[in-house]
């Protein structure tokens, strides 16, 4: 589990990512690192990014309704203008944040904040998800989190998808996406590309 570091001399911000597959518990995380900041009487905030809607428009909504009021955001430099005095700055969604996502969270770490970001590290696609992966590479600590394989049961790295829309920010829910290991992800993929060539071949 992780420990928030602890500091001699001159305290320095630093970058915190949280990232994994649906269902694989990062907001729990996320949520669970800023109440004991909270506890240690720093000023904590939450943003996402405006295009995740679900559920409540203030709220870091995660899947046990364990919830933490949010702010949505359109663009990531206005976190440069809003985050004035904030110790602990938390961002949930952040696959769906612009590419200048990256050089904010290290301008807020410069400026002595705690940054913890959590987000999908790989779209249905199972490529790298938007600016996750210069976060991961920017971060001072990563931790990967896992679903459950809802296949076989072993651990789960990627999101599949079964509803077919070719748009990647359809807002995931239990009903279209579920969470696979690397093997049933890759079966599903393969079955689902024989369907459709079976259908083309009788069009
Ligand atoms: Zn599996």
């Amino acid at each position: 589990m992780f420990l928030e570091p602890h500091f001699k001399g001159q305290r320095s911000g630093w970058i915190e990512v949280i990232c994994g597959s649906m269902f694989s518990g990062k907001t729990e995380e996320l949520i669970r690192r800023l109440k004991r900041a909270k506890i240690a009487n720093q000023k904590v905030e939450i943003f996402k990014p405006k295009v995740d809607t679900r559920f409540d428009e203030r709220k870091v909504v995660s899947h046990d309704k364990n919830s933490i009021l949010a702010m949505p955001i359109s663009h990531s430099k206005k976190l440069l203008d809003i985050t004035e005095g904030i110790g602990v700055v938390g961002i949930d969604e952040a696959q769906f944040f612009d590419s200048d996502l990256p050089e904010v969270c290290q301008a807020m770490a410069l400026r002595g904040k705690r940054v913890i970001v959590a987000g999908l590290d790989m779209d249905f696609r199972g490529q790298p998800f938007g600016p996750m992966p210069d976060l991961l590479a920017v971060a001072e600590y990563i931790t990967k989190v896992h679903a459950i394989c809802q296949h076989c049961g072993n651990l789960a790295t990627h999101s599949y998808r079964l509803a077919a829309d070719g748009n990647t920010v359809l807002l995931g829910e239990k009903d279209s996406y579920e969470a696979r290991c690397r093997t049933c992800y890759h079966m599903g993929n393969i079955l689902n590309l024989r369907v459709r060539e079976s259908e083309s071949l009788r069009k």
